[in-house]
C-alpha cells in the first residue's frame, strides 16, 4: 500500500502525541479505528521468514474491517525479537553490494520501476526536506539525494545508522516520538514501516508533528486485499507475525489518516503491494 498525503494546519488532537503512551491502544480487545471488538479470523500463524516460536491468531474489527496480529507481543518482546532477526549484517563492499548498488541508479531499474510500481518512491523528485524513517544503511537516502531532496534518516540500529552517516547522510539514532528536528520536513517517507507499530496512529501523529504545514507522509505496506494473500492463505509472505501487528487495506489506512488529522493529496495515489512487491500484486484505488 503506498499513500502519499498531505498534513494539514495544526495537528487534529495536538494534546495526543504528548499525553499518550506509543502502545497505548495496543492491548486492548477494541479497534484502534472505530472502537469496536475484534473477532478472529485466522489461527495457527507462525514466523515462516526467521522460524521464531509462537502461534499468533489474526482478528478482524466486526465494523472497519481493521486487523491486527494477536496476541500482540510486548514492547519487550518486540525488542528482544528485532535484534535477534532484524539486525543489519553490516555487509558493504562486497560484490553482491556494489551490484546491488549500480542496479539501484540504473536505467534499468527506472524502467523496472514504472514497469513493477514504485513502493519504495525512488522515482519521485524533490526539492525539500525529506526524512526516511528506518532508512537502514541508507539505500534509500541515496535515491531520494539524487532526486533533489535533502534527505535524512531515523534508524535505530546503530550499525545501520553508522553505514550511513558514512556514506555522508545526517541520520539520528532514535525514536520517532522522542526526535526534535531543526526544522520540520516536507516529506516523511513510511516505507514497510506502519504496519510494524504497536500503535501506528500515534506513529502518524508523531509524523504530523515534524512536518511542514502541507508536508506529506509517502506509505508503503502490504494490502490486506492482496490476491496473493487469497491465493497463498496462512502462508502469504505478508503475514510476517509477530512483526506485521496490524494488516491494512486501502479504506482502513485512509482511515488511520483521517484520524491522524491527514488529508489526501491531489497528486497522491494509493497502490498496494503483496510481497514480491511487483506491480501485478498492486492494486490501485
Ligand atoms: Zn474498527
Amino acid at each position: 500500500m503506498n499513500q502519499s498525503v498531505d498534513r494539514v494546519g495544526e495537528m487534529s488532537n495536538p494534546e495526543v502525541s504528548q499525553a499518550v503512551p506509543r502502545s497505548s491502544e495496543a492491548g486492548k480487545e477494541t479497534c484502534i479505528l472505530c472502537g469496536s471488538g475484534f473477532e478472529p479470523i485466522l489461527s495457527g500463524l507462525t514466523d515462516t521468514r526467521f522460524g521464531t516460536l509462537g502461534s499468533y491468531e489474526v482478528h478482524r474489527c466486526r465494523d472497519c474491517g481493521l486487523e491486527r496480529t494477536w496476541p500482540v507481543p510486548s514492547l519487550a518482546e518486540l525488542k528482544t525479537l528485532y535484534e535477534a532477526q532484524y539486525n543489519f549484517g553490516g555487509e558493504t563492499g562486497t560484490r553482491y553490494t556494489r551490484l546491488r548498488e549500480r542496479f539501484l541508479m540504473s536505467f534499468p531499474y527506472r524502467v523496472w520501476m514504472r514497469l513493477d510500481g514504485d513502493i519504495a518512491f525512488h522515482s519521485r523528485g524533490g526539492p525539500g526536506r525529506l526524512l526516511d524513517v528506518g532508512c537502514n544503511e541508507g539505500r534509500g537516502l541515496r535515491i531520494y539525494t539524487k532526486n533533489g531532496f535533502l534527505a535524512e534518516g531515523l534508524e535505530l540500529n546503530e550499525r545501520a545508522a553508522m553505514q550511513a552517516r558514512i556514506a555522508g547522510f545526517n541520520v539520528y539514532t532514535c525514536l520517532l516520538g522522542d526526535y526534535k528536528p531543526t526544522a520540520p520536513y516536507d516529506v516523511a517517507v513510511l516505507s514497510n514501516v506502519l504496519e510494524h507499530s504497536l500503535d501506528p496512529k500515534q506513529m502518524l501523529w508523531d509524523v504530523h508533528r515534524i512536518l511542514a504545514i502541507n508536508g506529506k507522509v509517502w506509505i508503503t505496506c502490504p494490502s490486506s486485499h492482496s490476491w496473493l494473500r487469497k491465493i497463498f492463505g496462512r502462508s502469504w509472505i505478508n503475514w510476517h507475525v509477530p512483526f506485521h501487528i496490524f494488516h491494512f487495506s486501502p479504506k482502513t489506512l485512509r482511515q488511520l489518516l483521517e484520524n491522524a488529522g491527514y488529508t489526501r493529496s491531489q497528486d497522491s495515489f494509493y497502490f498496494l503491494h503483496y510481497g514480491s512487491g511487483t506491480k501485478s500484486d498492486a492494486v490501485i484505488v
